[in-house]
This record gives structure tokens, sequence and C-alpha cells, in this order.
């Protein structure tokens, strides 16, 4: 094999880590981590490598530079960042690794699950560094000193212009998305940044296309990266696919319908344009379903309220254009509809793609046109099987309760600035208040302020108590988000 050239480690589709070939060893055992890091991943859950994992850590560990390719929810930030962690010394205070992602959600998420990983280690800061947010006090917490900082490249660039960040101890850079971010039209800031870091340093990109602009960024600042590609596969099986033939008229309709019919928790639908997130949005909510739009004319903090309602299970449809749905990580989705099924098959198995995930069965449903029919065919060959149509005539409301989704959001007003943690609300609902943790959900906290999900049965008492309450003994302003089913 040609050093110079990038090799190829081309892996099986992927496999649920627990149907893989019992006889390749997915376990982290066999990698060079620290015992705290392997306890920890075993705390997590996290019991076998995901393919991509498998594929890329044993050459990651050893340094070797890589471009990476896997589809969205396989687990390629463990990838890196067990990666980056190893290598990290914790009584140093400075910047050894920088990840820059396309968005500050991604961003967010990113440094989630670096946080989570490096609990098994010493204090270990990890620091978001986005546009969007004002840059004083990113300078007084980058002054503070942080091991990791996550960020997007225009941002990033801000603070190297500055001179607010010091790149002069990292090790690792890694490029998140790198094809979104390129789709972004962040190549040159990216340029910027790779040129501001150290020569010797391991770099990983992780890309799920690959298109002109990611060889020419591996050329430039990848050193004889070996290149590993998981094939864009998904599982026959765990996730059951059903298309159905509409009228253009019966389209809006025909979404409530499915949801009625098959009454999953959460569902995500893609629409092809803003218009139809908005229509779909206004049919969904007049028959009751408690749904939300996401969209590119939102605030940022009114996108994290919308994230974090559907991923805590208080949102039972999130409505959602391709480009605002791009890499976000929900764990758990019943269903994907496809209002209008895309003309580009890579989009299709792209949204697709997000149900069915880890350990648990989904359903993708398209709704197709008369006119859309080739789209269809494509798909098909694709797939290399005939797809399973059905009419939407098989489709009844099943009786009962209206579908609403288990948990509902209350939003606490203070959040890390008042110091405050998920444990002690989670201590504030389970103590004075008497709520059993299984009647909790997510709490996410963010800078100002604190979403807890709590059971829907519970939630006018839970807001009640921790109204009257405190939390970290101060008192808290706790409101119940908008739930337009009420
Ligand atoms: P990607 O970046 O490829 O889209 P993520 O890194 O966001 O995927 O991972 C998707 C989900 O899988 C996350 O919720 C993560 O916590 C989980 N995950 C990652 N690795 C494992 C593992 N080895 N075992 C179980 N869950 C995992
Ligand atoms: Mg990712």
């Amino acid at each position: 094999m040609n050093p110079a050239l990038p090799a190829t480690v081309t892996a099986e589709p992927a496999l649920s880590p627990a149907d893989a070939n019992p006889a390749a060893n997915l376990s982290f055992d066999q990698l060079p981590l620290a015992p705290a890091t392997l306890a920890n991943l075993q705390q997590l859950g996290y019991r076998q490598m995901t393919p991509i994992q498998a594929a890329s850590l044993p050459l990651a560990l050893a340094g070797r530079d890589l471009i990476a390719q896997a589809k969205t929810g396989s687990g390629k930030t463990a990838a890196f960042a067990l990666t980056l962690l190893a290598k990290l010394n914790p009584r140093r205070f400075a910047v050894q690794a920088l990840v820059l992602c396309p968005t500050r959600e991604l961003a967010d998420q990113v440094a989630q699950e670096i946080r989570r990983l490096a609990r098994g280690a010493d204090n270990i800061k990890v620091l978001t560094l986005c546009g969007g947010s004002t840059m004083r006090p990113q300078m007084s917490s980058l002054e503070h000193g942080a091991h990791v900082v996550v960020g997007t490249p225009g941002r990033i660039m801000d603070h190297l212009q500055r001179a607010s960040l010091d790149l002069a101890a990292l090790n690792t850079l890694v490029l998140d998305e790198a094809d979104r971010m390129l789709d972004m039209g962040f190549f040159d800031d990216i340029v910027v940044v790779a040129k501001a870091c150290p020569k010797e340093r391991q770099t990983l990109l992780f890309s799920a296309t690959y298109p002109e602009g990611i060889a020419s960024l591996s050329r430039q600042f990848l050193r004889q990266p070996q290149q590993i590609t998981l094939l864009e596969q998904h599982e026959a099986g765990k996730i059951r696919q059903r298309f159905y033939e509409v009228a253009p008229d019966q389209r809006l309709a025909a979404v409530a319908l499915l949801l009625k019919h098959y009454r999953p928790v959460s569902t995500l639908a893609f629409c092809n344009t803003r218009q139809q997130c908005r229509d779909l949005l206004q049919v969904l909510r007049a028959e009751g379903f408690v749904a939300l739009a996401l969209h590119g004319e939102l605030e940022q903090r009114e996108r994290d309220q919308v994230l974090v309602q559907f991923a805590n299970r208080s949102c039972s449809v999130l409505v959602a254009t391709d480009v605002a749905a791009r890499g976000l990580d929900i764990e758990q989705l019943e269903a994907v509809i496809n209002v209008d099924v895309t003309p580009d098959t890579e989009v299709h198995v792209h949204r697709i793609g997000r149900t069915g995930r880890v350990d648990q069965a989904g359903w993708a449903f398209s709704l197709v046109s008369g006119n859309q029919m080739a789209r269809v065919d494509n798909i098909e060959k694709q797939l290399g099987h005939e797809i399973e149509w059905h009419s939407l005539s098989e489709l009844q409301a099943a009786p009962g309760k209206p579908l609403l989704p288990p948990m509902v959001t209350l939003l606490i007003l203070g959040g890390r600035k008042e110091k405050i943690r998920p444990g002690d609300v989670l201590g504030a609902l389970t103590g004075e208040a008497g709520f059993s943790k299984e009647q909790i959900g997510k709490i996410n906290v963010t800078e100002t302020s604190t979403y807890v999900a709590v059971a829907r049965g519970i939630a006018k008492e839970a807001l009640r108590k921790l109204s009257a309450g405190t939390v970290k003994g101060k008192k808290v302003k706790v409101h119940l988000l908008s739930d337009k089913a009420g």
C-alpha cells in the first residue's frame, strides 16, 4: 500500500452492536484506554463499539490521521472524543484539542458527549465557542483555562484574530460534519483555523458524504490519512418502510391519519419547503397534536426550546426541512414521515436513518403523489428490492385517547449561571416535592434556563411545588412551556 495515498478500510454495512458478527471483537477493553475510562463506558451503557468506532478507534488511538465517513447516529462523536481525551493532560491548563462543528446545536451536543465520556477522568474543562453568543464571556472563560474547545469555524477564527484563543498546546484537531461545514461556506474559515494549529498534531475528519472540498481539505491538512467508509445502508428489518400514494390535497391530512393509526411517541416529519412546514403545523395543531416546527426563521433560543421539547418527549411531532434537521441526534424516534418524498435518494436514506436506531425498530412512511413516482423508482433501485405500497384506506384512528406526548416541559428561569445542575432539580422534585424518579424525564441546563421534563399527569402539581419550594436553597420562577394540546 502506498502510504502517500489514503487507504480505504471499507467496513460492512452497520449492524447494531449486538447483532454484529460475534467473531469480531467489539469490546472496548481491547483498546488502549485507561481503566477509569473503560469503567465509565460501562456505566454509560456503551457495552460494545459501534462499527465506525471499531473501525476508527484502533487507528485513531495509534495517532493516525483519519477521514471517516458514516451515517448520522453511528457513534462518530465517541470515536474522536475518546481519542482526544486519551491524549489529554488534565494538569496542563491549555487548549489541547479543538473540535470544529457546523452549528451551535451540534457543538453543544458534541461538548455534552465529550463531558460524559470524560467523567471517568480528572476534572476536564470543555468549552463551546459559537456565534450567536457575546464574545466577552467566552473570552473570560478562555482566560480561566479549557482543555477542549468545541466551536463553529467563524467564531473560533474571531477568537484567533483577537488572540483570545491560543492553540500552541493543541495536539488534536477534529473537523466534525465536514461536508456540512463546507455546505455552509466555512471552507476559508477552516483553512485559517487549521493553519493556526501546530503542525505536529493529529487531525480527524468526519463527514457523511465526500464532496470535492473534503479531498482538498484533507490534502492540505491531513497527513497520510486512513480513510474509513461505512457503507450507507440500513439494516433490513429495523426500519420498516411503507409508501402511500396520495392526491396532493390529501397529503397533510394523511400525516395526521398516520399519526392516529400508528401512534408513534416521537415523529420527525420532513417537508420540502418552509411553507409546507407552516401548513402542516397548522393542520396538526388543529387536530390536537402537540407539534413544533424547526425552521431557519427561529431565534437561537426558540430553536433550543423546540429541540429540548422534542428530545425530552414532550412534543409528539417535529416538523422540519432537511436543512433545519441535519445532523441532529435524536435518541428515540419511532417514526419518520416523508411528507413529500425527496427527489434525492441519498437524502431519503439519511432521513429514514434517523429512526430505528441503536436497539429499537422504527417506521419510515413516505407520501407520494402521482407525479413523484420516478423518485420512488430511484429509491427502489438503491434499496435493491421492491418497496411496500400501502393504501391510506387501511389507516384508522386507533380508538381511545388522542395521541399526546408522555411528558411536559417545565422551564425554570435560571441555569448554569445560577450554578443550577440537573441533580439539584431532580433533588428538589424527588425530595421535598415527593415525586418518584420515574416521573421525571430529561433535565437540560443551559446558560440561563433549565428545562425539566415531567410526566404529563404530574405537570401542574410539579409546577406548583417547584414554584413554592426551592432549588439549591433559592426560590425559582417556573413556567409550563406552551403545550398546544393543553
Ligand atoms: P454521529 O455523530 O455518528 O451522528 P453520535 O456520536 O451522535 O452519532 O452517536 C449517536 C448516539 O449513540 C448517541 O446518543 C451516543 O450516546 C450513542 N452511542 C455512541 N456510541 C455508543 C456505543 N458504543 N454504545 C451505545 N451507544 C452509543
Ligand atoms: Mg456527529
